[in-house]
């Protein structure tokens, strides 16, 4: 694809809207509160880039200011909205809070009383906090197994401790967590070739880097910080090399206001060095083709795969192997283009490789994880300065949340050091993770949910699906800042309760968030702007902690205690691997990077110390046809494979705007859609069209052309009736307009 049809929406990512939107939450009457929020001594609320925390708010992992973007700025405006005035919820009945779109309901504005929604009535009703520890006595004194909680990354570490603590005393291993929707597949994709499933990479290391593959990820829109770091790489003359079937105009021109003067002289920086677009789910098969070429080229470094890994013969075997037809046939990418990408990254020293969600969000999401480790081990790029494997996390404190022990795939020296903490063994049973819970639920196995943040009913793939199996348990608690679609939708057989609590740079306390660069940020204390006799907040940790109280009192352990979260910490540093330090914290407000995760030495903590490499089977891929829809060959319309996306206006389930001027879409009823597919079908740029699909229908539905690649169509994340993952489908779509 040329740079004309890259650029058809837009020049370049970033640049003058950005310093335009900044420019006008500054001169908006929140303005001054806006700047005081971006200043306080806390992380930030967005992405898991890690800005923000002791050293200031726009200060990033490697001491450098300036590092805060337009998403953070979202996020906090939206958080400084004024509170929901007592009357609303006797105003507005149920029908309409359920005809709200995203972006409407998370305009209503904060939370600031709890309220209570019961079986058969049309409002939500006001009631006291202990009205809410009387329903929280009732709802955990059920069997552990019918008791589960499902969380964001939103959170602090403490909370999210406390939650898994509680539960984990009751007996329930039921922590379903965002994570299992995101980065499931690299964590035990990387857990199994490396014995640890986060980034290997911390900033400082990848500031040293040569290259940088990024598959899979639309960085400016999701982790804008982190086009500043390709930017520098590319000034010192490194590479960057993006693998996504759509051409993200951010991707391949970013204009930073980190850097004003090539803003403004040259329209941006250049990021990408070489573009792929290989069919959505054929990852695995574009990184065999790569290590099938890093071969060919004799650019495979032996002595480092003898030394540090194991199984390696079979990996090469595999990929020696396999055909370059089968290879090139399933990705839709030529011989030469994989030749040219393994020659650029081969030929260099340091390179780390990245991803997000377009990887991990696939049939076969665990295998592509380890065919890019794979890919990283056979060029040496494990385990050195400069290199290695990145996942990049979404929510601020996602990664946070697992570290805590909020999973259901407990590592077990925490459940040792737990069952220590506790004085009783753990159960032993194995949990619900998101997908699961629903599954449950809607068999009637769940009777107590308890949701931390999040979104679960918007989150899910299946809506009609989360609603009905949300409507088969007796009492959900959401814990929440904002209204969103689930606390109108995803409602409870008997009783619904939304539980106001302080954001992040509101707590009354300090608390501590881990980026997904494994640096534990010491987010200070702060205060609300909600005031008022209506308001009546309070924060997770007070909330969490009032709750085991009533339940649990003393047993095993004094609750109470836990109100303190400089106590919780301590708790953290005797029981969470890599985390003593947070022991210290309090005295020391010296924030750290987690121990034994930034591997800067060929040496895993695997079982031999090596990296266990291991075959990735080449995925079938087969694309949608006319006939899987019981359409005739000759009927109107094409069948293509459909992906999702987050579009540049939202953050996880939260919309912040309807358009998307990057792709050039008006609103969220917009498919995007190659032009030569569009020429196939006879359809017009703008036409309306109806798109089916194995799940739904959806009718109306806006016609947009784009650089994406032929054969794929791409709708807002939030409309598609299939998933709601946020990214691109292997197989998951099939569809005919
Ligand atoms: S890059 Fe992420 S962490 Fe940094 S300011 Fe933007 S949203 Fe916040």
């Amino acid at each position: 694809m040329n740079e004309r049809e890259i650029s058809n929406k837009i020049e370049a990512g970033g640049g003058f809207p950005i310093l335009q939107y900044w420019a006008e939450k500054t001169l908006s009457p929140q303005g001054v509160k806006l700047w005081q929020t971006l200043n306080h001594k806390s992380a930030c609320l967005a992405c898991a880039w890690g800005t923000g925390g002791q050293k200031g708010g726009f200060v990033n992992e490697a001491g450098e200011s300036l590092q805060r973007c337009l998403k953070s700025v979202e996020a906090v405006t939206s958080e400084l909205m004024p509170g929901i005035k007592t009357d609303f919820f006797q105003t507005y009945h149920l029908a309409q809070l359920q005809s709200l779109t995203s972006l409407e309901c998370d305009r209503l504005g904060r939370f600031s009383y709890p309220v209570l929604l019961k079986a058969g009535e049309s409002h939500y009703q006001r009631i006291s906090w202990e009205e809410v520890y009387r329903l929280a006595e009732q709802a955990f004194h059920q069997p552990s197994e019918t008791i589960a909680s499902y969380s964001s990354g939103r959170s602090s570490n403490e909370a999210a401790y406390l939650l898994q603590l509680f539960f984990r005393a009751l007996g329930s291993n039921n922590l379903a967590d965002c994570s299992d929707l995101c980065h499931a597949a690299s964590t035990v994709g990387l857990k199994q070739v490396f014995g640890s499933g986060t980034s290997m990479v911390s900033l400082e290391s990848l500031k040293q880097a040569d290259c940088v593959v990024l598959i899979g990820s639309n960085a400016p829109a999701n982790h804008p910080r982190l086009m500043n770091e390709l930017i520098q790489i590319r000034d010192r003359g490194g590479k960057i090399i993006i693998i996504n079937p759509q051409i993200e105009v951010g991707l391949v021109k970013f204009s930073s206001p980190a850097f004003p003067i090539k803003s403004l002289l040259r329209g941006g920086s250049d990021i990408s060095t070489l573009y792929l677009q290989p069919i959505p789910g054929s990852d695995t098969v574009l990184f065999v083709g790569l290590q099938k070429s890093l071969i060919e080229q004799n650019l495979v470094r032996w002595d480092y795969l003898k030394s540090h890994t194991e199984n390696w013969q079979s990996v090469i075997d595999y990929a020696r192997q396999t055909p370059w037809e089968n290879i090139t046939k399933t990705c839709g990418l030529s011989r030469e283009e994989i030749e040219a990408t393994a020659a650029l990254f081969g030929n260099l020293e340091r390179v780390v490789f990245a991803w997000a969600m377009g990887v991990t969000q696939q049939e076969n999401g665990v295998d592509n994880i380890i065919s890019i480790a794979n890919t990283a081990l056979m060029t040496g790029n494990a385990g050195k300065i400069g290199a290695g494997t990145m996942p990049i996390r979404g929510h601020s404190n996602v990664q946070g949340f697992g570290s805590m022990g909020v999973t259901v795939r407990l590592r077990q020296e925490i459940a040792e050091a737990l069952a220590q903490l506790l004085g009783k063994p753990l159960n032993i049973t194995g949990g619900y993770d998101t997908r699961a819970l629903i599954e449950a639920a809607e068999r009637g196995k769940i009777n107590t949910l308890f949701c931390l943040g999040g979104n679960l009913y918007g989150a899910n793939p299946d809506l009609n699906q989360a609603k009905k199996a949300l409507a088969q348990i007796d009492t959900i608690f959401y814990v929440a800042t904002k209204p969103n679609l689930g606390h109108f939708q995803g409602l409870a057989r008997q009783n619904t309760v939304i539980l106001p609590v302080f954001a992040r740079f509101e707590n009354p306390h300090p608390t501590t968030t881990e980026s997904g660069n494994n640096f534990v940020r010491f987010n200070e204390r702060g205060s609300s702007h909600l005031q008022g006799s209506h308001v009546d907040i309070i924060s997770e940790v007070e909330l969490l902690t009032n709750i085991a109280v009533k339940v649990l009192g003393t047993n095993p352990i004094d609750w109470s205690r836990l109100h303190d979260t400089a106590y919780i910490r301590q708790l953290i540093a005797k029981t969470i691997p890599g985390y003593q330090k947070i022991g210290q914290l309090d005295q020391t407000q010296t924030e750290f990077t987690i121990s034994g995760r930034i591997f800067t030495e060929p040496h895993f903590p695997t079982s031999t110390r090596k990296a266990q490499m291991s075959v990735t089977l080449l995925p079938t891929l087969k694309a949608p046809q006319k006939q899987d829809f019981n359409q005739p060959e000759n009927a109107p319309g094409i069948a293509l494979i459909l992906g999702t996306g987050r579009s540049y206006g939202q953050h996880n389930t939260v919309v912040y705007q309807m358009g998307d001027k990057y792709r050039g879409m008006p609103h969220r009823h917009c498919l995007l859609i190659n032009a030569e597919d569009a020429k196939k079908a006879s359809f017009q740029e703008h036409q309306r069209v109806t798109v089916q699909g194995d799940a739904g229908k959806l009718e109306n539905i806006e016609i947009i052309f784009g650089p994406i690649r032929e054969g794929l169509q791409r709708i807002d994340q939030s409309l598609c009736p299939l998933c709601l993952c946020g990214s691109f489908h292997s197989l998951a779509g099939k569809n005919v307009s």
